[in-house]
């Protein structure tokens, strides 16, 4: 039986591993935590609307319901050449026939970053933004300051769904709270249009959202940087803030940076759309961790890391047995999220003929939820899947 090694625990590892495994190959999954966390519903932590364990799924509930082994341990090196991993415990893995590389992307570090939380970090930084907001109520009054950066070498790398959510999350919280008039909340961005991805009409719809939630908006200017109590930019503006949350673009992964992997000019790992990597054959780059191919408003996404470990699985079945068919990720390239906002939500969605934003206020807020709910158990096996989710 063929064996593979899957790095990382996400999105795209999981979920290869499981599909790797209806193949019946012998699958190791390693990750540095032992849970799959659910990026998308960790934006309702900073509220207190759910905790940590809420959005966690521990990986040996899934490796036991799907059959394949975990392992917990940081991956500290990969050589690629010699398909050679060496773990933070000193352990050495080698003689894995496919090796799939699902470890996420890194963040670009920017100055004073320290001074700030990020809903995209690790989780542990989600559970500090609860503690502070509670620590800033408490107090009876605050400034706060929401938003992410930019990443001129990669614009898919730049993650800005999250920020809005947050900030409208908290909005809608300190309201509930009866103490949303003691709060200055302000939105910032780099770039002049933050969110374009999402295409003009949304936009439009977002200007409206912050105006009507007396929401504070500064783009546009660069961030010189954070400072304890604010955010320094290049025009000599500041914003005074007492908790800052910031969503500092991606960037590639640093274990892979040292691989001697093909690497895009913002350091991911550069494949075709089947995910191979030119060059070194029985290898995989799945997820935030591969340069993604496509159009300038393309985003790297849960949905997006999820065919990618499919088509994976497939192919690398494929090759075992010298079949030539493979599936590609290009088709199904779309911007599909359902933006939060604590009493509603708003649909985005983007493909090659445009953008859509469509409110869905208060019904959106369960919807996600049960996106939430079906994710968990889904994987779990508890329920059967969706096609296509
Ligand atoms: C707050 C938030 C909200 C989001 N909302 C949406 C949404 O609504 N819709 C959507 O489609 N996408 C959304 N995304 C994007 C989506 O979550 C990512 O695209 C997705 O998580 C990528 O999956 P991945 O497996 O490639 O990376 P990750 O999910 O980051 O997984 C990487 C895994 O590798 C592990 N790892 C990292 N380094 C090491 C190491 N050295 N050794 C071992 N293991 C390691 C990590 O612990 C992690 O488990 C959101 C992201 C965030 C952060």
């Amino acid at each position: 039986m063929k064996n593979v090694l899957v790095l990382g625990g996400g999105f795209a590892g999981v979920e290869a591993a499981i599909y790797l495994k209806k193949n019946d190959l012998d699958v190791t999954l390693v990750s540095d935590r032992d849970y799959f966390y659910i990026y998308p519903t960790s934006i309702w932590i900073p509220t207190g609307e759910v905790t940590r364990e809420d959005v966690s799924v521990p990986l040996d509930s899934l490796a036991m319901k799907h059959g394949f082994k975990v392992i917990v341990d940081p991956v500290r090196a990969f050589e690629a050449k010699e398909k050679k991993v060496t773990l933070e415990s000193g352990r050495v893995l080698e003689d894995f026939d496919y090796i799939v590389l699902a470890l996420g992307q890194d963040k670009i570090q920017h100055k004073g970053m320290e001074h700030t939380l990020s809903i995209c970090g690790k989780p542990e930084e989600a559970t500090a933004l609860y503690e502070k907001l509670d620590a800033l109520i408490l107090k009876g009054n605050g400034k706060i300051a929401m938003g992410f950066g930019g990443n001129p070498k990669d614009s898919s790398a730049v993650r800005g769904g999250p920020a809005f959510e947050v900030l409208f999350n908290v909005d809608t919280y300190l309201k509930k709270k009866g103490v949303r008039e003691n709060f200055e909340l302000t939105f910032f961005a780099p770039m002049a249009k933050p969110g374009q991805k999402m295409g003009d009409k949304a936009l439009v719809m977002m200007d409206k959202m912050f105006k009507m939630n007396n929401i504070h908006k500064q783009v546009g200017v660069k961030i010189t940087e954070f400072v304890e109590g604010g955010i320094a930019f290049e025009d000599g503006s500041k914003i005074e803030s007492d908790l800052t949350m910031f969503i500092s673009a991606g960037t590639g992964h640093s274990i892979l940076k040292e691989s001697g992997l093909p690497l895009s000019e913002a350091a991911f790992v550069v494949t075709n759309e089947y995910n191979e990597i030119e060059g070194f054959e029985g290898i995989y780059a799945i997820g935030d961790s591969a340069s993604l191919m496509g159009p300038e408003w393309r985003a790297k996404q849960g949905h997006v890391a999820e065919v990618m470990a499919k088509n994976v699985a497939y192919n690398l079945f494929n090759h075992i047995q010298n079949i030539d068919s493979k599936q590609s990720y290009m088709e199904h390239l779309n911007i599909l999220c359902v933006m939060d906002t604590g009493n509603g939500a708003a649909f985005v969605y983007r493909d090659n003929k445009g953008g859509k934003m469509i409110p869905m206020p208060f019904v959106g807020h369960w919807m996600k939820k049960g996106w939430g709910w079906y994710c968990r158990n889904s994987k779990l096996g508890k329920i059967p899947r969706i096609p296509g989710m």
